[in-house]
Protein backbone atom coordinates (compact mmCIF):
# COMPACT_ATOMS: atom_id res chain seq x y z
CA UNK A 1 0.00 0.00 0.00
CA UNK A 2 2.86 2.12 0.73
CA UNK A 3 4.33 2.08 -2.38
CA UNK A 4 1.22 2.30 -4.45
CA UNK A 5 0.65 6.35 -2.36
CA UNK A 6 4.09 6.87 -3.38
CA UNK A 7 4.08 6.26 -6.83
CA UNK A 8 0.61 8.47 -7.08
CA UNK A 9 2.13 11.15 -4.89
CA UNK A 10 4.80 12.09 -6.65
CA UNK A 11 2.23 12.00 -10.14
CA UNK A 12 0.47 14.62 -8.03
CA UNK A 13 3.51 16.72 -7.46
CA UNK A 14 4.62 16.15 -11.22
CA UNK A 15 0.78 17.45 -11.82
CA UNK A 16 1.23 20.66 -9.83
CA UNK A 17 4.76 21.18 -11.18
CA UNK A 18 3.33 21.24 -14.79
CA UNK A 19 0.51 23.35 -13.82
CA UNK A 20 3.25 26.04 -11.68
CA UNK A 21 5.43 25.84 -15.36
CA UNK A 22 2.05 26.25 -17.50
CA UNK A 23 1.29 29.65 -15.56
CA UNK A 24 5.39 30.54 -15.50
CA UNK A 25 4.92 29.85 -19.21
CA UNK A 26 1.89 31.99 -19.90
CA UNK A 27 3.64 34.99 -17.68
CA UNK A 28 6.11 35.42 -19.54
CA UNK A 29 4.52 35.28 -22.98
CA UNK A 30 1.48 37.26 -21.76
CA UNK A 31 3.04 39.34 -18.46
CA UNK A 32 1.59 39.65 -15.07
CA UNK A 33 3.63 36.37 -13.92
CA UNK A 34 2.62 37.12 -10.25
CA UNK A 35 -1.16 36.94 -11.50
CA UNK A 36 -0.70 33.56 -13.27
CA UNK A 37 1.01 31.97 -10.38
CA UNK A 38 -1.45 33.33 -7.69
CA UNK A 39 -4.16 31.99 -10.21
CA UNK A 40 -2.09 28.54 -10.25
CA UNK A 41 -1.61 28.16 -6.69
CA UNK A 42 -5.16 29.44 -5.66
CA UNK A 43 -6.48 26.39 -7.97
CA UNK A 44 -4.79 23.82 -6.36
CA UNK A 45 -5.81 25.16 -2.94
CA UNK A 46 -9.36 25.31 -3.67
CA UNK A 47 -9.19 21.66 -5.43
CA UNK A 48 -7.51 20.25 -2.47
CA UNK A 49 -10.32 21.53 -0.30
CA UNK A 50 -12.68 20.30 -2.07
CA UNK A 51 -11.25 16.79 -2.90
CA UNK A 52 -10.69 16.91 1.28
CA UNK A 53 -14.36 17.80 2.48
CA UNK A 54 -15.50 15.01 -0.15
CA UNK A 55 -13.21 12.53 1.22
CA UNK A 56 -14.43 13.62 4.89
CA UNK A 57 -17.42 12.68 3.55
CA UNK A 58 -17.11 9.69 2.39
CA UNK A 59 -15.44 8.04 5.09
CA UNK A 60 -18.21 9.58 7.56
CA UNK A 61 -20.44 7.58 5.24
CA UNK A 62 -18.65 4.61 5.51
CA UNK A 63 -19.46 3.91 2.26
CA UNK A 64 -17.22 1.33 -0.27
CA UNK A 65 -17.77 2.13 -3.71
CA UNK A 66 -16.14 5.55 -4.74
CA UNK A 67 -16.14 7.16 -8.23
CA UNK A 68 -12.75 8.79 -7.66
CA UNK A 69 -10.51 8.47 -10.61
CA UNK A 70 -7.01 10.74 -9.59
CA UNK A 71 -4.12 8.63 -8.98
CA UNK A 72 -3.60 10.32 -5.03
CA UNK A 73 -6.68 10.40 -4.29
CA UNK A 74 -7.82 6.94 -5.66
CA UNK A 75 -4.88 5.68 -3.74
CA UNK A 76 -6.13 7.15 -0.39
CA UNK A 77 -9.77 5.78 -1.25
CA UNK A 78 -8.46 2.51 -1.22
CA UNK A 79 -6.78 2.76 1.75
CA UNK A 80 -9.99 1.83 4.29
CA UNK A 81 -11.49 0.01 1.63
CA UNK A 82 -8.68 -2.20 1.96
CA UNK A 83 -8.38 -2.09 5.39
CA UNK A 84 -12.12 -3.20 5.83
CA UNK A 85 -11.30 -6.13 3.45
CA UNK A 86 -8.55 -7.39 5.18
CA UNK A 87 -10.48 -7.10 8.74
CA UNK A 88 -13.52 -8.88 7.00
CA UNK A 89 -11.12 -11.81 6.53
CA UNK A 90 -10.19 -11.98 9.77
CA UNK A 91 -13.41 -11.61 11.11
CA UNK A 92 -14.08 -14.72 8.90
CA UNK A 93 -11.22 -17.03 9.49
CA UNK A 94 -11.80 -16.38 13.36
CA UNK A 95 -15.81 -17.14 13.35
CA UNK A 96 -14.24 -20.19 11.42
CA UNK A 97 -11.84 -20.97 14.29
CA UNK A 98 -14.74 -20.76 16.60
CA UNK A 99 -17.14 -22.58 14.92
CA UNK A 100 -14.45 -25.44 14.24
CA UNK A 101 -13.46 -25.17 18.40
CA UNK A 102 -17.28 -25.32 18.84
CA UNK A 103 -18.28 -28.28 16.88
CA UNK A 104 -15.09 -29.81 18.38
CA UNK A 105 -16.52 -29.32 22.07
CA UNK A 106 -19.83 -30.60 21.41
CA UNK A 107 -18.41 -33.52 20.12
CA UNK A 108 -16.54 -34.10 22.72
CA UNK A 109 -17.57 -37.42 25.18
CA UNK A 110 -17.01 -35.03 28.17
CA UNK A 111 -19.41 -32.82 29.30
CA UNK A 112 -18.27 -29.65 28.64
CA UNK A 113 -20.05 -26.53 30.76
CA UNK A 114 -19.33 -22.90 29.99
CA UNK A 115 -19.61 -20.83 33.30
CA UNK A 116 -19.92 -17.03 33.99
CA UNK A 117 -18.37 -15.49 37.13
CA UNK A 118 -21.19 -16.10 39.27
CA UNK A 119 -21.92 -19.68 37.58
CA UNK A 120 -24.60 -19.25 35.24
CA UNK A 121 -24.24 -21.53 32.08
CA UNK A 122 -23.78 -20.11 29.22
CA UNK A 123 -23.17 -23.19 26.96
CA UNK A 124 -23.01 -26.50 26.94
CA UNK A 125 -22.55 -29.57 24.86
CA UNK A 126 -24.42 -32.80 24.03
CA UNK A 127 -22.67 -34.89 26.34
CA UNK A 128 -23.98 -32.21 29.02
CA UNK A 129 -27.27 -33.23 28.36
CA UNK A 130 -26.89 -36.78 28.72
CA UNK A 131 -24.70 -37.38 31.47
CA UNK A 132 -26.29 -33.81 33.64
CA UNK A 133 -29.30 -33.70 32.07
CA UNK A 134 -28.86 -30.14 31.06
CA UNK A 135 -31.52 -28.84 28.16
CA UNK A 136 -31.68 -26.49 25.22
CA UNK A 137 -32.30 -23.59 25.23
CA UNK A 138 -34.22 -24.15 28.79
CA UNK A 139 -31.09 -24.14 31.16
CA UNK A 140 -29.07 -21.47 29.29
CA UNK A 141 -28.63 -18.59 31.78
CA UNK A 142 -29.32 -21.01 34.94
CA UNK A 143 -27.25 -21.76 37.45
CA UNK A 144 -25.45 -24.68 37.81
CA UNK A 145 -25.15 -25.78 41.33
CA UNK A 146 -29.49 -25.44 41.19
CA UNK A 147 -29.61 -28.32 38.44
CA UNK A 148 -27.06 -30.49 40.31
CA UNK A 149 -28.64 -30.05 43.43
CA UNK A 150 -25.62 -31.54 45.34
CA UNK A 151 -24.32 -29.61 48.75
CA UNK A 152 -20.92 -31.19 47.85
CA UNK A 153 -21.26 -29.66 44.22
CA UNK A 154 -22.24 -26.62 45.63
CA UNK A 155 -19.75 -26.19 48.44
CA UNK A 156 -16.93 -26.78 45.67
CA UNK A 157 -18.51 -24.34 43.19
CA UNK A 158 -18.29 -22.01 45.83
CA UNK A 159 -14.97 -22.74 47.54
CA UNK A 160 -13.08 -21.03 44.54
CA UNK A 161 -10.42 -24.07 44.83
CA UNK A 162 -10.37 -26.18 42.04
CA UNK A 163 -6.65 -27.49 42.13
CA UNK A 164 -8.30 -31.10 42.32
CA UNK A 165 -11.13 -32.54 40.94
CA UNK A 166 -14.62 -33.66 42.67
CA UNK A 167 -14.26 -37.23 42.21
CA UNK A 168 -17.72 -39.50 42.41
CA UNK A 169 -20.65 -37.37 42.40
CA UNK A 170 -23.24 -39.35 41.21
CA UNK A 171 -25.20 -37.98 37.72
CA UNK A 172 -28.32 -35.77 37.76
CA UNK A 173 -29.54 -38.20 35.52
CA UNK A 174 -28.41 -41.81 37.01
CA UNK A 175 -27.01 -42.28 40.59
CA UNK A 176 -25.13 -45.48 39.00
CA UNK A 177 -23.04 -43.13 36.81
CA UNK A 178 -20.30 -41.73 38.45
CA UNK A 179 -18.73 -38.17 37.45
CA UNK A 180 -15.47 -36.77 38.15
CA UNK A 181 -15.88 -32.73 38.02
CA UNK A 182 -12.81 -30.68 36.62
CA UNK A 183 -12.94 -26.77 36.51
CA UNK A 184 -10.72 -24.82 34.56
CA UNK A 185 -10.98 -20.75 34.94
CA UNK A 186 -9.90 -19.04 31.87
CA UNK A 187 -10.49 -15.55 30.28
CA UNK A 188 -12.38 -12.94 32.42
CA UNK A 189 -13.73 -14.81 34.99
CA UNK A 190 -15.46 -17.95 33.03
CA UNK A 191 -14.85 -21.43 33.77
CA UNK A 192 -14.94 -24.22 31.75
CA UNK A 193 -16.78 -27.42 33.83
CA UNK A 194 -15.94 -30.28 32.58
CA UNK A 195 -17.64 -33.68 34.09
CA UNK A 196 -16.70 -37.04 33.12
CA UNK A 197 -18.18 -40.40 33.50
CA UNK A 198 -15.77 -41.95 35.90
CA UNK A 199 -18.36 -45.47 36.61
CA UNK A 200 -15.76 -48.14 35.39
CA UNK A 201 -12.72 -46.09 36.45
CA UNK A 202 -14.82 -46.39 39.93
CA UNK A 203 -15.65 -49.92 39.62
CA UNK A 204 -12.14 -51.06 38.77
CA UNK A 205 -11.33 -48.54 42.12
CA UNK A 206 -14.17 -50.78 43.82
CA UNK A 207 -12.98 -54.22 42.65
CA UNK A 208 -8.82 -53.36 43.68
CA UNK A 209 -10.07 -52.33 46.85
CA UNK A 210 -12.50 -55.34 47.53
CA UNK A 211 -9.66 -57.26 46.37
CA UNK A 212 -6.91 -56.00 49.02
CA UNK A 213 -9.53 -56.35 51.60
CA UNK A 214 -10.68 -59.67 50.32
CA UNK A 215 -6.77 -61.34 50.72
CA UNK A 216 -5.99 -59.42 53.59
CA UNK A 217 -9.08 -60.76 55.40
CA UNK A 218 -8.31 -64.34 54.09
CA UNK A 219 -4.44 -63.91 54.94
CA UNK A 220 -5.57 -63.01 58.31
CA UNK A 221 -6.03 -66.81 59.97
CA UNK A 222 -3.52 -68.98 58.63
CA UNK A 223 -1.24 -66.01 59.48
CA UNK A 224 -2.59 -66.58 63.62
CA UNK A 225 -1.98 -69.90 63.29
CA UNK A 226 1.39 -69.64 61.97
CA UNK A 227 1.98 -67.19 64.69
CA UNK A 228 0.58 -69.29 67.38
CA UNK A 229 2.14 -72.47 66.61
CA UNK A 230 5.67 -71.22 66.34
CA UNK A 231 5.11 -69.42 70.01
CA UNK A 232 4.47 -72.76 71.18
CA UNK A 233 7.77 -73.96 69.79
CA UNK A 234 10.58 -74.98 72.20
CA UNK A 235 13.85 -75.74 70.80
CA UNK A 236 15.26 -77.40 73.44
CA UNK A 237 16.38 -80.46 71.69
CA UNK A 238 17.92 -78.61 69.04
CA UNK A 239 19.72 -75.43 69.90
CA UNK A 240 20.81 -75.15 66.34
CA UNK A 241 17.29 -74.04 65.10
CA UNK A 242 16.88 -71.36 67.98
CA UNK A 243 18.42 -67.90 65.19
CA UNK A 244 15.60 -70.17 62.53
CA UNK A 245 12.69 -69.78 65.08
CA UNK A 246 13.29 -66.12 66.12
CA UNK A 247 13.97 -65.52 62.55
CA UNK A 248 10.57 -66.94 61.88
CA UNK A 249 8.33 -65.38 64.95
CA UNK A 250 9.79 -62.11 63.77
CA UNK A 251 8.88 -62.32 59.77
CA UNK A 252 5.44 -63.60 60.99
CA UNK A 253 5.00 -60.84 63.34
CA UNK A 254 5.69 -58.04 60.16
CA UNK A 255 3.47 -60.21 58.09
CA UNK A 256 0.43 -60.14 60.84
CA UNK A 257 1.25 -55.99 60.56
CA UNK A 258 0.80 -55.58 57.28
CA UNK A 259 -1.93 -57.28 57.35
CA UNK A 260 -3.50 -55.40 59.83
CA UNK A 261 -2.60 -52.16 58.29
CA UNK A 262 -3.83 -53.33 54.84
CA UNK A 263 -7.57 -53.64 56.81
CA UNK A 264 -7.22 -50.86 58.30
CA UNK A 265 -6.73 -48.94 55.00
CA UNK A 266 -9.19 -50.79 53.33
CA UNK A 267 -11.74 -49.71 56.12
CA UNK A 268 -10.52 -46.07 56.19
CA UNK A 269 -11.15 -46.14 52.36
CA UNK A 270 -14.18 -47.79 52.67
CA UNK A 271 -15.07 -44.85 54.57
CA UNK A 272 -17.09 -41.33 53.61
CA UNK A 273 -17.22 -40.24 57.31
CA UNK A 274 -15.82 -41.42 60.59
CA UNK A 275 -18.15 -41.00 63.48
CA UNK A 276 -16.90 -37.95 65.90
CA UNK A 277 -17.00 -36.99 69.15
CA UNK A 278 -14.80 -34.50 71.23
CA UNK A 279 -11.12 -36.06 71.32
CA UNK A 280 -9.17 -35.25 75.04
CA UNK A 281 -6.16 -34.02 73.63
CA UNK A 282 -3.96 -33.66 76.72
CA UNK A 283 -4.97 -37.48 77.46
CA UNK A 284 -4.38 -38.02 74.05
CA UNK A 285 -0.43 -36.53 74.28
CA UNK A 286 0.20 -38.75 77.71
CA UNK A 287 -0.44 -42.03 75.95
CA UNK A 288 1.43 -41.30 72.82
CA UNK A 289 4.18 -40.53 74.93
CA UNK A 290 3.69 -44.00 77.13
CA UNK A 291 3.67 -45.88 73.73
CA UNK A 292 6.99 -43.99 72.22
CA UNK A 293 8.93 -44.57 75.67
CA UNK A 294 7.95 -48.21 75.44
CA UNK A 295 8.97 -48.55 71.79
CA UNK A 296 12.26 -46.61 72.55
CA UNK A 297 13.07 -48.03 75.45
CA UNK A 298 15.05 -45.26 76.96
CA UNK A 299 17.05 -44.61 73.96
CA UNK A 300 15.42 -41.33 73.19
CA UNK A 301 14.35 -37.82 75.23
CA UNK A 302 10.68 -37.88 74.81
CA UNK A 303 9.00 -34.69 75.46
CA UNK A 304 5.76 -33.53 75.03
CA UNK A 305 4.10 -29.83 74.59
CA UNK A 306 0.86 -29.28 75.08
CA UNK A 307 0.61 -25.50 74.02
CA UNK A 308 -2.96 -25.02 74.38
CA UNK A 309 -6.14 -26.52 76.37
CA UNK A 310 -8.71 -26.88 73.44
CA UNK A 311 -9.32 -30.12 72.23
CA UNK A 312 -10.38 -31.97 69.00
CA UNK A 313 -12.98 -32.84 67.25
CA UNK A 314 -12.80 -35.76 66.09
CA UNK A 315 -12.99 -40.05 65.72
CA UNK A 316 -10.28 -40.71 68.73
CA UNK A 317 -9.57 -44.64 67.60
CA UNK A 318 -8.34 -43.22 64.05
CA UNK A 319 -6.55 -39.95 65.43
CA UNK A 320 -4.31 -42.16 67.67
CA UNK A 321 -3.42 -44.84 64.79
CA UNK A 322 -2.17 -41.93 62.74
CA UNK A 323 -0.59 -39.86 65.60
CA UNK A 324 0.39 -42.95 66.69
CA UNK A 325 2.40 -43.96 64.10
CA UNK A 326 4.04 -40.79 63.60
CA UNK A 327 5.35 -41.13 66.81
CA UNK A 328 6.39 -44.57 66.12
CA UNK A 329 8.16 -43.37 63.18
CA UNK A 330 9.90 -40.42 65.08
CA UNK A 331 11.33 -43.64 67.30
CA UNK A 332 12.07 -45.83 64.59
CA UNK A 333 14.31 -43.25 62.40
CA UNK A 334 15.90 -41.34 65.11
CA UNK A 335 19.30 -42.60 66.37
CA UNK A 336 19.76 -43.46 69.83
CA UNK A 337 20.44 -40.57 72.04
CA UNK A 338 18.34 -38.12 69.53
CA UNK A 339 15.36 -35.87 70.85
CA UNK A 340 11.06 -36.35 70.33
CA UNK A 341 8.91 -33.82 70.24
CA UNK A 342 5.07 -34.47 70.76
CA UNK A 343 2.86 -30.87 70.31
CA UNK A 344 -0.51 -29.76 70.59
CA UNK A 345 -1.02 -25.95 69.35
CA UNK A 346 -2.94 -23.51 67.86
CA UNK A 347 -1.20 -21.76 64.62
CA UNK A 348 -3.91 -18.93 63.56
CA UNK A 349 -6.57 -21.00 65.10
CA UNK A 350 -6.15 -23.92 63.32
CA UNK A 351 -5.33 -26.84 65.52
CA UNK A 352 -2.01 -29.09 64.62
CA UNK A 353 -0.41 -32.30 65.86
CA UNK A 354 3.06 -32.30 65.26
CA UNK A 355 5.70 -34.62 65.93
CA UNK A 356 9.26 -33.26 65.73
CA UNK A 357 12.47 -35.70 65.82
CA UNK A 358 16.12 -35.26 65.53
CA UNK A 359 16.77 -38.28 63.30
CA UNK A 360 18.31 -39.08 59.91
CA UNK A 361 15.55 -36.64 57.83
CA UNK A 362 14.04 -36.97 54.42
CA UNK A 363 15.83 -35.72 51.28
CA UNK A 364 13.49 -33.45 49.30
CA UNK A 365 13.00 -35.61 46.55
CA UNK A 366 11.80 -38.65 48.59
CA UNK A 367 8.85 -35.80 50.57
CA UNK A 368 6.21 -36.04 47.93
CA UNK A 369 5.87 -40.12 47.69
CA UNK A 370 6.75 -40.95 51.44
CA UNK A 371 2.52 -40.87 51.91
CA UNK A 372 2.42 -43.48 48.85
CA UNK A 373 1.77 -47.42 50.08
CA UNK A 374 4.36 -49.15 50.62
CA UNK A 375 7.20 -46.18 49.52
CA UNK A 376 10.01 -46.19 51.51
CA UNK A 377 13.22 -44.27 51.23
CA UNK A 378 15.81 -47.06 52.39
CA UNK A 379 14.11 -50.35 51.87
CA UNK A 380 16.52 -52.02 54.11
CA UNK A 381 16.70 -49.42 57.02
CA UNK A 382 12.64 -49.70 57.23
CA UNK A 383 12.75 -53.43 57.14
CA UNK A 384 15.15 -53.06 59.93
CA UNK A 385 13.13 -51.30 61.81
CA UNK A 386 10.16 -53.13 61.63
CA UNK A 387 8.29 -50.83 59.56
CA UNK A 388 5.25 -52.08 57.18
CA UNK A 389 5.51 -49.02 54.73
CA UNK A 390 1.57 -48.34 55.00
CA UNK A 391 2.33 -45.86 58.32
CA UNK A 392 2.15 -42.69 56.54
CA UNK A 393 -0.59 -43.79 54.18
CA UNK A 394 -2.63 -44.41 57.02
CA UNK A 395 -1.88 -41.41 58.24
CA UNK A 396 -2.71 -39.45 55.34
CA UNK A 397 -6.08 -41.43 54.96
CA UNK A 398 -7.18 -40.21 58.64
CA UNK A 399 -6.27 -37.31 57.81
CA UNK A 400 -8.62 -36.54 54.94
CA UNK A 401 -11.30 -38.17 56.74
CA UNK A 402 -10.85 -35.26 59.66
CA UNK A 403 -10.48 -32.57 55.89
CA UNK A 404 -7.16 -32.10 57.38
CA UNK A 405 -3.54 -32.09 55.41
CA UNK A 406 -0.27 -33.43 56.71
CA UNK A 407 2.93 -31.16 55.74
CA UNK A 408 6.20 -32.72 56.47
CA UNK A 409 9.58 -30.54 56.71
CA UNK A 410 12.69 -32.29 56.86
CA UNK A 411 16.49 -31.99 56.70
CA UNK A 412 18.94 -34.68 55.91
CA UNK A 413 21.07 -35.39 58.95
CA UNK A 414 19.13 -32.94 61.30
CA UNK A 415 15.86 -34.21 61.57
CA UNK A 416 12.28 -34.14 60.55
CA UNK A 417 8.57 -32.11 61.96
CA UNK A 418 5.51 -34.31 60.83
CA UNK A 419 2.26 -31.78 61.43
CA UNK A 420 -1.29 -32.69 61.02
CA UNK A 421 -3.24 -29.41 60.14
CA UNK A 422 -6.74 -29.21 60.89
CA UNK A 423 -9.98 -26.49 60.00
CA UNK A 424 -10.64 -24.43 62.78
CA UNK A 425 -14.13 -25.69 63.11
CA UNK A 426 -12.57 -28.76 65.08
CA UNK A 427 -11.38 -27.18 67.99
CA UNK A 428 -13.56 -27.85 70.52
CA UNK A 429 -13.57 -24.97 73.36
CA UNK A 430 -11.81 -25.80 76.66
CA UNK A 431 -14.56 -26.92 78.96
CA UNK A 432 -14.64 -24.94 82.66
CA UNK A 433 -13.80 -27.57 84.54
CA UNK A 434 -11.16 -27.59 82.30
CA UNK A 435 -10.05 -23.93 82.62
CA UNK A 436 -10.33 -23.48 87.22
P1 LIG B 1 7.48 -47.45 57.20
O1 LIG B 1 6.63 -48.49 57.75
O2 LIG B 1 8.47 -47.93 56.21
O3 LIG B 1 8.04 -46.57 58.25
P2 LIG B 1 5.84 -45.19 56.55
O4 LIG B 1 4.73 -45.04 55.58
O5 LIG B 1 5.52 -44.96 57.98
O6 LIG B 1 6.48 -46.60 56.32
O7 LIG B 1 6.99 -44.19 56.13
C1 LIG B 1 7.43 -44.13 54.78
C2 LIG B 1 8.89 -43.76 54.70
O8 LIG B 1 9.08 -42.43 55.15
C3 LIG B 1 9.75 -44.61 55.62
O9 LIG B 1 10.22 -45.76 54.97
C4 LIG B 1 10.90 -43.68 55.99
O10 LIG B 1 11.93 -43.81 55.06
C5 LIG B 1 10.31 -42.29 55.85
N1 LIG B 1 10.00 -41.72 57.19
C6 LIG B 1 8.83 -41.70 57.82
N2 LIG B 1 8.92 -41.05 59.01
C7 LIG B 1 10.20 -40.62 59.11
C8 LIG B 1 10.92 -39.87 60.10
N3 LIG B 1 10.35 -39.42 61.21
N4 LIG B 1 12.24 -39.61 59.85
C9 LIG B 1 12.83 -40.05 58.72
N5 LIG B 1 12.20 -40.75 57.75
C10 LIG B 1 10.90 -41.05 57.93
Amino acid sequence: MNGRVERAFALSLWRAAGIFGVALLLGAVAGGLAWWLFAAAAGQLAELFWRLRRYGLWLQSGSRRSDEGGALWGALYRIPALRQRRELARRRRLVQLLRAFRTTAAALPDATVVLDGGGAILWFNAAATRLLGLSYPHDIGGHFSNLVRSPRVTRWLESGDWSESLMDVPAPVDDAVRLGLRIIPYAQGQRLLVARDMSKLMQLEQVRRDFVANVSHELRTPLTVVHGYLDLIEPDQSPELEPILLELRSQSRRMTQIVEDLLTLSRLEAQDSLPEERVAMAGMLQTLRREAEALSLGRHAISIALRTDVDLNGSPKELHSAFSNLVSNAVRYTPAGGRIEIRWELRDGQPVFSVSDTGQGIAPSHLPRVTERFYRVSSSRSRDTGGTGLGLSIVKHVLQLHQARLAIESEVGVGSTFSCIFGAERVCAATASEEI
